[in-house]
């Protein structure tokens, strides 16, 4: 009898990723995880971007048992604990000082999309304005906020009734070039008979990892700081899956010099898989009254424990992030050797969050399965899954990186019938 059946009898039909990968995981380490039956599968999946550290990083393992055998304390709403201490202290040290941010942290649920809500709420309740603008394909969680400012249209079907008071944008080069950045933008706003109301704060991701990996150029994403700025406008940057180190810096907006509003992080934030998520936000704009954005699961200590260590372990000096560079590097080096052998397939993406597309948009649906049969997590990306997508732990070696490029260029040769 199939080890999956009770999947398959008691699971609802929304599970997803489990559908291309069936098999039934007891382990992990590092980059690797294992299957109950002993196969191993290198990872470049990463749990969607929450495993940068890698799987069970024996420093984090060690800190989050001692938390647990201590007899602390695990759940406390939002009152004041040891961990959390520790892990505002380790945020503010080693992420927000050498960053100059002044931003205050708040904890919503702990999730992205609870991040995500949190951003768009408090843009309406100090701008007063009801309008949010986001980016077409744009991806910011399932609650229906979120989905009203993401893009993918399956997805916002799912919401089953109208998704109001957003409007989408053109992403940088969606119209590859033949129109001048944010043209549309500067009219309408500076046009009182435009019709267009005054948005509460435009949402934007640097890369779109679900959306298909589209980057949004460093100074794409200036020249829309400044635009917010002239129509105080608040900025908010979604870097749930391309913050914490992906892009080579803790935030992936550093390389563009600006600094957001508010930000949402998530995904890797408690370095260990454990939920957790803040909302950054501009000191002036922290208006909320006492639990006006309330929830159970605001910070959880074992993660707040995970996440501190993780902070100390790798951001406390640039080790990391140089490493992290290098790999990217390597990525992107060995991504292109791929593409180049297929006309007109394009390397997208940015640090370790990049992968391929190809002309044919069937193909990276079908590389990543025979990837999988040949033993490497790896997802598609985009909104008709025409982008192989590779996103790698951060602290993947050089050598499991080639590993896993050497696999996927063997699959796209299979696939291409080469
Ligand atoms: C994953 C993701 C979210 C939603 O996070 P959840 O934890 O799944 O709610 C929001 N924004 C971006 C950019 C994401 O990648």
């Amino acid at each position: 009898m199939s080890q999956t059946t009770i999947f398959d009898e008691l699971e609802s039909q929304v599970r997803s990723y489990c559908r291309n990968w069936p098999v039934t995981l007891a382990t992990a380490a590092g980059s690797t995880v294992t299957t109950e039956d002993g196969t191993e599968y290198l990872d470049f999946f990463a749990g969607a971007g929450v495993m940068n550290y890698g799987h069970n990083d024996p420093d984090l393992t060690e800190a989050l048992v001692d938390y647990l055998r201590s007899g602390a304390v695990v759940h406390s709403l939002d009152l004041h604990t040891v961990a959390k201490r520790e892990f505002l202290t380790s945020f503010r040290d080693h992420v927000l000082r050498p960053r100059n941010l002044d931003h205050k942290v708040m904890f919503p649920g702990p999730t992205g999309t609870n991040s995500v809500e949190s951003a768009l709420k408090l843009a309406r309740k100090v701008t007063g304005r009801q309008h949010i603008l986001s980016f077409t394909n744009a991806f910011h969680g399932m609650t229906l906020g979120s989905l009203s400012v993401t893009g993918n249209s399956m997805k916002r079907q799912g919401a089953g009734l109208p998704l109001t008071n957003t409007s989408k944008i053109p992403y940088d080069n969606y119209f590859e070039g033949a129109t001048e950045d944010f043209l549309w933008l500067e009219r309408v706003l500076a046009d009182s008979g435009s019709g267009v109301d005054l948005p509460a704060a435009i949402i934007v991701e640097t890369v779109q990892g679900e959306g298909g990996l589209n980057v949004a150029r460093p100074e794409w994403l200036r020249a829309l700081a400044d635009l917010c700025k002239a129509h105080e406008i608040l900025l908010i940057v979604d870097d749930v899956q391309a913050g914490v180190g992906r892009t080579g810096t803790y935030f992936s907006f550093e390389e563009a010099g600006i600094v957001p509003d508010i930000v949402c992080l998530s995904k890797a934030l408690s370095g260990y898989g454990l939920p957790l998520a803040l909302t950054l936000i501009r000191p002036e704009l922290d208006q909320w009254e006492p639990g006006e954005h309330n929830g159970t699961f605001r910070g959880h200590n074992p993660a707040f424990v995970t996440g501190a260590a993780a902070l100390k372990k790798f951001w406390a000096d640039d080790a990391f992030q140089l490493e992290v560079r290098e790999r990217a590097a390597e990525l992107h080096e060995g991504l292109e050797k791929i593409a180049s052998g297929y006309p007109d397939a394009v390397v997208k993406g940015r640090g370790l969050l990049a992968g391929i597309e190809f002309p044919d948009k069937g193909a990276a649906t079908r590389i990543a399965a025979s990837a999988f049969g040949k033993g490497l997590l790896v997802e598609t990306s985009g909104p008709e899954n025409e982008v192989l997508k590779t996103m790698p732990p951060l602290t993947i070696t050089s050598g499991e990186l080639q590993r896993g490029l050497g696999i996927l260029r063997e699959a796209a040769a299979e696939v291409f019938g080469r």
